[in-house]
């Protein structure tokens, strides 16, 4: 097995979570659903929080609750995980890819503000790789044009942006609990939010568009419920949210542990010429979800794609992130951008890896990935 890019932490006393919760009254929709919710507001800093199914169940929420409808547009960014985009699909509303900055590969403001038209309703950013995207700048356009800024933060749990941290710096902000993200449940996902009026919807959206959920008509004794708005079921469970409380208590000691492997990285590095770290602003602190370099292509003789194979030769998995979205081909087939029109994300996708980071790996782990990349750009050097 190589090194993976990412994977979870499942102690025995997370397991022990999970049992207590199967032996319980409530296997969903129960007391720990709040519980979970109430404490991961509490460390995002932010009044509410919502619980969804998965990242993708919590994107697609926030989408639905500022009501994107056909014809609207929202702008986000080609280098993100599809989910981003596809969330603005599920509503009819049309996504319009802004560029990149080379450096960061976050979304780059003034390309945003390039595409905005009369039908734009929304901006859809992304803290890529963990990385707080540059939100007051988002926020002043939002003022500007009358948008809605919802932050794609599944990569940015625990990230601070001047010292404030990733949660209520948007209007909502979307986490994912995938086993590779900072902390698992398996499937699921989060939308937090200052505003009680988007979070009574988002728990309306999440649970069939019903008002009420089993457990408030249990304590009332009552049979009555009625639905409101079109929704589903993207409830997580009770199973899940005792997991993710479990697994939330060392949210500080991971993220702690991702800096200190990505700060290995950064040293080790400066003696690859070949490889370029991203760049960081120096008013963030960074989650690290992901440590992506990229290839300085002029001084190898090979394509990302042979290092690629010869650094999974030597047993190191690492991945890319991403495809931008623009052109897998369900975008590309219904011309949502052609090839060419995002230079910066295009370029920058012929030359980005990510490197393994999560926070299991040990420090001769680290050792084994830098001696590895070692390796094989000695033996792709021009
Ligand atoms: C993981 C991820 C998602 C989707 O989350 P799921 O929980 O897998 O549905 C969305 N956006 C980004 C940027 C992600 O990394």
């Amino acid at each position: 097995m190589p090194l993976p890019y990412g994977k979870q932490w499942i102690d025995e006393e997370d397991i022990a979570a999970v049992v207590d919760v199967l032996r319980s009254d409530w296997l969903t929709t129960g007391p720990k659903i709040e519980e979970f919710e109430t404490a991961f507001a509490a460390t995002t800093g932010v009044k509410y929080a919502v619980s969804f199914s998965s990242g993708t169940a919590a994107l697609h929420g926030a989408a639905s609750v500022i009501a994107l409808r056909p014809g609207d547009e929202a702008i986000t960014t080609p280098m993100t995980f599809c989910a981003t985009a596809n969330c603005l699909l599920y509503c009819g509303a049309r996504p319009v890819f802004a560029d990149v900055e080379s450096d960061t590969l976050l979304i780059d403001p003034a390309e945003i503000e390039r595409h905005i038209t009369s039908q734009t309703r929304a901006l859809v950013v992304v803290d890529y790789a963990g990385q707080p995207v540059a939100l007051h700048e988002m926020s002043a356009l939002a003022d500007k044009y009358g948008l809605t800024v919802i932050e794609d933060a599944c990569h940015a749990l625990g990230a601070r942006l001047e010292g404030r941290p990733v949660g209520g710096l948007s209007t909502m902000t979307v986490f994912s609990f995938h086993p590779v993200k900072h902390i698992t449940t398996a499937e699921g996902g989060m939308v937090t939010t200052n505003d009680p009026g988007l979070a009574e919807k988002l728990r309306c959206f999440r649970n069939h568009g019903i008002g009420s959920d089993h457990r408030q008509r249990e304590r009332l004794g009552s049979w009555f419920y009625e639905m409101v708005e079109l929704g589903y079921n993207y409830r997580l469970t009770d199973l899940q949210c005792a997991l993710g409380l479990s697994q939330l208590r060392k949210l500080d000691r991971w993220l702690a542990r991702r800096r200190e492997i990505a700060h290995r990285y950064d040293l080790a590095l400066q003696q690859l010429p070949a490889l370029r770290p991203l760049a960081v602003h120096s008013n963030v602190e960074h989650a690290y979800h992901l440590y992506v370099v990229q290839l300085d292509l002029e001084q190898l003789n090979g394509a990302r794609s042979e290092i690629f194979a010869a650094l999974r030769a030597e047993g190191i998995g690492v991945n890319v992130h991403y495809i931008p979205v623009h052109l897998h081909p369900f975008y590309r087939e219904r011309g949502f951008a052609v090839a060419g029109s995002l230079p910066r994300a295009e370029a920058a996708y012929e030359r980005i890896l990510s490197l393994p980071l999560f926070p299991r790996m040990s420090d001769s782990d680290v050792d084994d990935v830098v001696e590895a990349l070692h390796k094989v750009l000695s033996e792709f050097s021009r």
